[in-house]
């Protein structure tokens, strides 16, 4: 039996995927809470045939150029944080994880958007400080979810999964996309809108694009300018695609009535931000693929990706498709 490739995974995934690639490859796993500092990876790196990694580790050339590495694959299924056009340069695959987390991620958008309409955490702090005595007839009034309109910017899996929801709630539904997506316009009853429509339009505006160069700060003073006083932002995409600036001024001016939020920028926030103690605006710490199913599925689809690349195989869930014409030549 030849040798087993060796891999460095980052941090510890569920057994579901780590499991099989500990089976098929000397791993070595960054058993740390806090992700490895960027000098363990590129010297972890060095001797490996595969990478399996996190959106909390950045993956660019250098660490490219620090080893031979045949794959690369990511436990989510945004890859901001790689270098993909460095990667095709030198005909490394990168997996990812589309699909599995699409319906978790979706719940937790729409939580975020009725724990903000609905003022959730106020309530929660009202009770714990022993705040309530009574049932108060214009007490924490929020806005009505059933029936209002909601925007869903970029209509991909997770953005169609949060407009499915949508339209459980009765909501009228738009949607602004890189295309019309005519299909799920009649299946779903959803209407296109430029962005400036959406914005101006919508009660609750939820953030659904992968970060690219297009999108950073696709959310910025004018966009929230846009929107509607009454108006909800939720972002459960990248926290990028938000000006952090001008989100905390829309909040502490009233531009908007609130943020809930999955993502930010910087990421990890710190508990002083202005956006964490802004009573109008809820954020959480990045788990909207956070449950026990989506995160086994992501750990097993990593595995595979990483395995198939590391025996010359075509990865099944590939972020860089294009490179295959660079290996192929
Ligand atoms: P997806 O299926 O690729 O959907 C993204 C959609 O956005 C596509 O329809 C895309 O259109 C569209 N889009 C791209 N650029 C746009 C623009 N400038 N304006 C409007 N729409 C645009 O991806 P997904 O699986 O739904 O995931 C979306 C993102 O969610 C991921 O990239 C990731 O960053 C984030 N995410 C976050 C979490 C979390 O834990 N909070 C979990 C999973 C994913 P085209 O196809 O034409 O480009």
């Amino acid at each position: 039996m030849g040798q087993q490739p060796k891999v460095y995974v980052t941090r510890s995934i569920p057994e579901a995927g780590l499991g099989v690639v500990r089976e098929a490859c000397q791993a070595r796993v960054w058993q740390e809470k806090l992700p490895p500092p960027r000098q363990v990876i590129l010297e972890e790196v060095s001797d490996c045939d595969g990478l399996l990694c996190l959106l909390s580790d950045e993956v660019d050339a250098t660490v490219m150029d620090a080893g031979e590495l045949r794959v690369i694959s990511q436990y989510a299924v945004g890859v901001d944080n790689i270098d993909l056009e460095a990667a095709t340069a030198r005909g490394i695959p990168v997996g990812h994880t589309p699909g599995v987390l699409t319906e978790a991620t979706a719940d937790l958008t729409f939580t975020l958007l009725m724990a903000a309409a609905r003022r959730i955490p106020e309530g929660i702090e009202k009770v714990q400080s022993g705040a309530w005595q009574t049932w108060e007839p214009m007490g924490l009034l929020g806005a009505q979810v059933w029936g209002a309109t909601l925007g869903v910017i970029g209509l991909g899996r997770i953005g169609t999964a949060v407009a499915r929801r949508g339209r459980g709630f009765q909501m009228r539904v738009l949607y602004h996309d890189t295309e019309h997506k005519w299909k799920l316009e009649e299946e779903l009853g959803l209407i296109y809108a430029s962005l400036e429509e959406l914005l101006g339009e919508a009660d609750f505006v939820s953030v659904h694009t992968p970060l690219l160069p297009e999108t950073q700060q696709l959310i910025d003073e004018g966009a929230l300018r846009r929107m509607k006083p009454q108006a909800i932002l939720v972002n459960a995409a990248r926290g990028e695609i938000v000006d952090t600036q001008a989100l905390v001024r829309a909040l502490e001016e009233g531009w908007i009535a609130g943020a809930a939020l999955d993502v930010t920028d910087p990421e990890p926030i710190s508990a002083d931000h202005p956006l964490v103690r802004l009573e109008n605006c809820i954020v959480v710490p990045h788990i909207g693929s956070a449950t026990v199913r989506a995160r086994e599925r992501m750990a097993e689809m990593a595995a595979q990706n990483l395995l198939a690349g590391l025996r010359g195989e075509r990865l099944p869930y590939c972020a860089n498709p294009q490179v295959y014409q660079v290996i192929d030549g």
